[in-house]
C-alpha cells in the first residue's frame, strides 16, 4: 500500500519533473521531447513479445525503452511510468534494470504502484484537469467528453477515467458505466452522435483532433491507402479499436495508382 502522504509526495515530484522538462502545456504534447529535456535516452522499438518498457541505469545515465507496437497512448503511459521509476529513486547500484510487462505494471508491487501513480500525475496534473473541465464546460462526462480529455492529455480511455475517479470527479458508478459504454461504442456511432458536419474543436494551444481526422482514417483504411498498422496506430491514439471500423479494406489487386489519382485531380 502506498500511503496518502507518499502519494502527495509523488504528485509533487511529478510536478517538479514537468517543470524540469520545461512542460508548460496542460497535456504533454511530446513525451519523447520531455525525455530528452530530462537528459534520458530513449529507444522505441516494435516488439511482439509482452515487454512494454524498461529502464536501465548506467552510472549517472538512464536509458528508457518502450515497445512501439502497442497503441500509442499505452506507449506514452509506459514512458511516463519508466520516468517515474527514475524520478522516484527506484534504480540504484543494486537495481540497475527494471523491465515492465502487463504483469508487472498491474501488480501490487509498491514500486510499480508508485510508478503508475507518478505516471497518472505526470500526464494528467490535477490543476490542469480541473482547468480543462472548466474550459470545456464538461458536466456530464459523456464518452465524447472523455475523448476530448484524452486528446488534451494524450492518455488512454482507462487512464483518463481512472484519474477522474481517483480525484473524485466521477464516482464509482459513473466509472463502471463509462467502461460499459466504451465497449459498445464504435467509430460510426461516435460520428453519428456528433453529427456528420460537426468538428470536435479544441483550443489550438493544446493538441487538436477533429472529426475529419477520424473520417480520414476510415476513408484511407477502407480504400487500402494506409496499412492496418498505421490505421491501428492512428486510432489507438483515440483508444478506438480497428475492429470497430465497419468497412474492411478492399483488396489492392486492382492496381489503384494513388499518385495518378492526385495528378488527375490537378487538371
Ligand atoms: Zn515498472
Amino acid at each position: 500500500m502506498v500511503s496518502s502522504r507518499r502519494k502527495r509526495e509523488i504528485a509533487e515530484i511529478a510536478d517538479q519533473t514537468r517543470r524540469l522538462a520545461g512542460i508548460s502545456t496542460y497535456g504533454i504534447n511530446d513525451i519523447f521531447d520531455a525525455c530528452q529535456s530530462l537528459n534520458y535516452y530513449y529507444l522505441r522499438y516494435p516488439l511482439m513479445d509482452g515487454v512494454l518498457g524498461a529502464v536501465i541505469k548506467r552510472d549517472a545515465e538512464y536509458i528508457i525503452f518502450s515497445n512501439s507496437s502497442v497503441v500509442y497512448s499505452r506507449e506514452i503511459f509506459t514512458l511516463a511510468h519508466e520516468i517515474g521509476h527514475i524520478r522516484l529513486g527506484h534504480l540504484n547500484s543494486e537495481t540497475q534494470t527494471m523491465e515492465d510487462t502487463n504483469h508487472t505494471i498491474s501488480s501490487n508491487d509498491e514500486k510499480e504502484v508508485e510508478a503508475n501513480f507518478f505516471a497518472a500525475c505526470f500526464l494528467i496534473p490535477k490543476d490542469a484537469l480541473l482547468k480543462i473541465i472548466e474550459v470545456f464546460d464538461i458536466v456530464n462526462f459523456s464518452i465524447l467528453d472523455i475523448v476530448r480529455l484524452q486528446s488534451v492529455f494524450n492518455t488512454s480511455f482507462e487512464t483518463t477515467i481512472n484519474r477522474l475517479n481517483y480525484l473524485s470527479i466521477i464516482n464509482e458508478q459513473k466509472l463502471e458505466l463509462l467502461k460499459l459504454q466504451k465497449k459498445e461504442q464504435t467509430i460510426s456511432s461516435i460520428l453519428k452522435s456528433i453529427g456528420n458536419d460537426a468538428n470536435l474543436c479544441i483550443p489550438s494551444n493544446v493538441k487538436a483532433i477533429s472529426m475529419d481526422y477520424l473520417k480520414w482514417i476510415q476513408f484511407n483504411y477502407s480504400n487500402n491507402l494506409i496499412s492496418k498498422a498505421t490505421a491501428e496506430k492512428a486510432l489507438g491514439y483515440l483508444d478506438i479499436s480497428i475492429d470497430s471500423i465497419d468497412i474492411e479494406p478492399v483488396n489492392s489487386d486492382d492496381d489503384f495508382d494513388f499518385d495518378a489519382f492526385w495528378e488527375d485531380d490537378d487538371e
